[in-house]
């Protein structure tokens, strides 16, 4: 152990070395310079590896840990005392959608919730050029550090367009070409989102032979599956298939299920993953801590209405008999899925009419055409489709499997959520609580998982998943990435109706070193830096 820490400590040593020379050299007085930048003392560690916490001091040295033990304070320029509450890893968050995160560079939606690193590009949707996005970190300094996905739904849209057809050989090579330059550049991995368009239009194959190109780069495949209802069985398979022939990992986003005819049926759906990690698959998935989702509204309408576009599916509305058939299709998926109306179904943002953000589908049936059936409420959704589509909050999971996911070992936590400011909209509250609502509500009030636990699925598990190798423990020589937060107190505040709400109990969150929430406030810290896969190294090092 003394011989391992020793190690660890030369290469500490060894990193700040030329910054250490220099000063030696030109100023000549830095003998009683403070050994440490930073020192978290008086605190329970939880280091991210699942083990019980211990007490510590953790003391920080440009932007790495640098020592855990006895620090004197003596020794340190900053000190932060922890007065015994827990100090973990910061928070990773594999599943995010925060392409804009330029515009709100704080990301303070993530920070209040204990996160320090995100992974966007999930669902099919990202950067087609991840060298040139990843780049932007560099003239426009964010609070948290940045990975992504190449998204299989970007690149077909800008190789085949939003067409239900299969590519042509030579588009496909054009797809693969992307998606190589992407790995090259830094993406962790691909990313489908199957019900979307155009991810929707995608045959398996397709898929295995672009994911055989992020595997080439050491990429994993993390799926929006194409179906997570009566069909999430089929859809599960698929996703193994894909990362068993392409030869993968898989990481199944945001797991859940959604009909309520399959309520109860996660020891099922949980134990094809199971299995397929018995035969030496790697297989994993992330979940938020809610029973509803968010998505769009189109996600609703059928995938060959939606083929070329919203013009092209307006055009093919105007069409009775279509239009009737849509409807036909959408009463047929709503029973099958085992609801009765959309009363679950609620707009989280509505650009044509932000009076409807907070309110059900049928609440705004009701109140624009003043009925309650099922057929108008289809009707509405088409209304509302044609005039630029919505973001939407489904209620559609049952709190026992949303449990039983969680307790299982290969499961991490991840929020689903974009960066958010307090606007009118009425977003799903994951984007404000999902970490904070584990730790209360889950752990402490529920007992359902234990403390460590939970820390490791926030942490060393997505870190291990993605290829995050110096992050998501509290280890000498690992980044500098740590939030201080009270086991006691930590709770979500964010609710259905009013999510704008940051959660309670976080006190300070650490990136690389620099503090980014201290005493509950945001500072003007931008220590974050962009995190790239195995693939840029590969080519970074020829
Ligand atoms: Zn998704």
């Amino acid at each position: 152990m003394i011989k391992l820490s020793a190690r660890l400590l030369l290469l500490v040593w060894l990193l700040a070395a030329p910054t250490a020379i220099f000063r030696t050299v030109h100023s000549g007085t830095d003998t009683t310079a403070p050994l440490y930048d930073l020192v978290v003392t008086n605190a329970l560690v939880v280091d991210g590896s699942g083990n019980p916490w211990f007490r510590a001091d953790v003391a920080v040295k440009d932007g790495r840990i640098a020592k855990i033990g006895r620090v004197n304070i003596s020794q340190a320029k900053r000190t932060i005392d922890a007065k015994g509450q827990i100090l973990a890893p910061g928070f990773i968050d594999v599943h995010t959608h925060v392409e804009s995160i330029f515009s709100l560079p704080t990301a303070e939606n993530f920070v209040r919730m204990g996160v320090t690193s995100l992974v966007t590009g999930n669902c099919g949707s990202s950067a087609t050029d991840v060298g040139e996005f990843l780049g932007r970190i560099q003239s426009k300094p964010i609070s948290v550090n940045l990975a992504t996905l190449i998204a299989h739904g970007s690149v077909r849209r800008k190789v085949v367009g939003l067409d239900d057809r299969a590519p042509t050989a030579d588009e496909q090579k054009q797809m693969e070409t992307i998606v190589e330059r992407a790995m090259q550049d830094g993406a962790v991995g691909l990313s489908t989102g199957l019900i979307y368009t155009p991810g929707t239009y995608a045959k398996t194959e397709e898929i295995v032979d672009l994911a055989r190109v992020a595997a080439r780069y050491g990429g994993l495949y993390a799926t929006h599956m194409r179906n997570e209802g009566e069909k999430v069985a089929d859809a599960i398979r698929e996703s193994i298939q894909i990362g068993e022939q392409a030869g993968l990992p898989v990481e199944i986003s945001h797991f859940k299920i959604s009909s309520k005819k399959l309520w109860g049926q996660s020891p099922m759906t949980l134990g094809l993953v199971r299995d397929a990690r018995a035969r030496g698959l790697t297989v994993t998935v992330d979940q938020y801590a809610y029973t509803a989702s968010s998505t769009s509204l189109e996600s609703r309408l059928p995938s060959w209405l939606r083929s070329g576009g919203l013009e092209e599916a307006k055009k093919r509305l105007a069409d009775n008999a279509t239009r009737e058939k849509v409807v036909v299709e959408m009463k047929d998926s709503l029973k099958r899925g085992g609801f009765k109306d959309f009363d679950f179904a609620v707009v989280a943002s509505y650009s044509a009419d932000r009076t409807f953000n907070g309110k059900s589908i049928a609440e705004i049936t009701k109140l624009v055409k003043k009925k309650d059936d099922v057929t108008s409420q289809i009707d509405q959704i088409i209304d509302m489709y044609v005039a630029g589509g919505a973001g939407m909050v489904y209620h559609g999971m049952g709190e026992d499997d949303v449990k039983r996911i969680m307790q299982e070992p290969f499961t991490m936590i991840a929020s689903d959520s974009g960066v958010h400011q307090n606007d009118d909209s009425v977003p799903h509250p994951r984007g404000y609580g999902n970490n904070a609502r584990v730790l209360g509500h889950y752990v402490r009030e529920l007992k359902l998982i234990a403390l460590e636990d939970a820390v490791r699925k926030m942490t060393s598990l997505p870190a291990q998943t993605f290829g995050f190798q110096d992050r998501g423990l509290i280890r000498e020589g690992f980044a500098a990435d740590l939030v201080i937060f009270d086991e006691n107190t930590i709770n979500d505040r964010a609710t259905y109706d009013k999510p704008h709400q940051f959660p309670v109990g976080i006190s300070f969150v650490i990136v690389n070193g620099g503090v980014v929430l201290a005493d509950n406030q945001v500072t003007e810290a931008r220590p974050g830096v962009a995190l790239r896969g195995p693939g840029y190294q590969i080519v970074g090092a020829s």
